[in-house]
């Protein structure tokens, strides 16, 4: 009976490698690849980064000509500072992330870093300059290390280490038996949401960008994790610009400047205080949000 049950085992191999296979050809996709028609321009230059001045210049966009998602959007993040978008589900934040990584073109106006067109740069130098840290990490069906590793290209044990330690992951691996050996994903380990954000964090602290993009996870964790990942978000957005593409209005208060983007477009800016003391969108939203806060901690006690 066994000589019968083998070969179904076997496909159950084949069937669960392919299918791991291609989670991680999502996860390169996501993160390092690009749509097929974005390609670099003839003659295109490698981005230089001195400061990291983010600009969109009445950037206009949609994912198909028919449907425009951002209608002239103009945003200007100095160097070093932070900016939260805010707003509806389905008003185009994410897809501004998308547009700063090029993962499309803009169908109109410009996005620049330090007053260079991003359309304009070699791809691979944009992408460089630049750390992602997703909603939702997709780890590799590998060691916890390669999957901190992979941030940057030749990283050392001592760097990754070092990785974990800024992301508040390392207490956490070594008190797994065979430490940054130990397999994760699919196959190994499986991580809790908040662990897996963690491993992106400590990524991208590797990868050392000064530029950094944080799309903030929409399923909510406990209100303890995400204090725990919001400090250490902090702590890894400290001297780079920022972009924080927000759910949880409490977590971007300290943001130095707030964007609602309703339907494609600014409908206000400025910082939390003058954003609430306007009493408009994004007090209600606050307000809104406020409340369901109360009730969650009601309930969580
Ligand atoms: P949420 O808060 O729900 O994440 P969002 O503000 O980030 O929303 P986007 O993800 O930027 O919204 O999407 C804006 C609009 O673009 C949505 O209407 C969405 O359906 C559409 N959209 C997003 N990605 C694609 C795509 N790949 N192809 C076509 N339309 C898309």
């Amino acid at each position: 009976l066994m000589q019968l049950f083998r070969p179904l085992d076997m496909l159950g191999w084949v069937y669960r490698s392919i299918r791991q296979g291609l989670i991680d050809m999502e996860a390169m996709f996501d993160l390092t690849d690009t749509a097929a028609e974005v390609v670099d321009a003839p003659g295109a230059k490698p981005l230089q980064v001195s400061k990291g001045h983010v600009r969109f210049e009445d950037v206009a966009f949609g994912y198909e000509p028919e449907r425009i998602i951002l209608k002239g959007v103009t945003l200007d993040v100095p160097a070093g500072s932070s900016l939260a978008v805010v707003g509806p589900s389905g008003a185009g934040k994410s897809t501004l992330a998308r547009l700063l990584y090029r993962f499309y073109d803009t169908t109109a106006g410009r996005i620049t870093i330090d007053g260079q067109d991003i359309a304009k740069v070699q791809q691979s130098s944009l992408r460089a300059a630049i750390g992602i840290v997703p909603q939702d990490t997709v780890l590799f069906n590998d060691t916890i290390g390669y999957n901190i590793a992979y941030g940057r290209e030749g990283a050392g044990q001592a760097e990754v280490e070092e990785a974990a330690k800024g992301a508040a992951i390392d207490g956490f691996i070594a008190a797994l038996p065979q430490g940054y050996e130990s397999t994760v994903g699919e196959r190994g380990l499986k991580l809790s949401g908040g662990e897996k954000q963690r491993v992106a964090i400590a990524r991208t602290l590797l990868k050392d960008p000064p530029i950094l993009i944080l799309d903030e996870a929409t399923s909510a964790l406990d209100s303890r994790t995400e204090e725990a990942i919001q400090a250490t978000l902090d702590g890894a957005a400290q001297g780079r610009t920022t972009i924080i593409i927000a759910h949880r209005l409490s977590t971007i208060v300290g943001a130095d400047q707030i964007v609602v983007l309703d339907a494609g477009k600014v409908a206000e800016r400025g910082t939390h205080g003058e954003l609430l003391a306007k009493g408009s969108l994004y007090a209600e939203l606050w307000m809104r949000q406020a409340a369901e806060r109360e009730l969650e901690e009601v309930t969580e006690r």
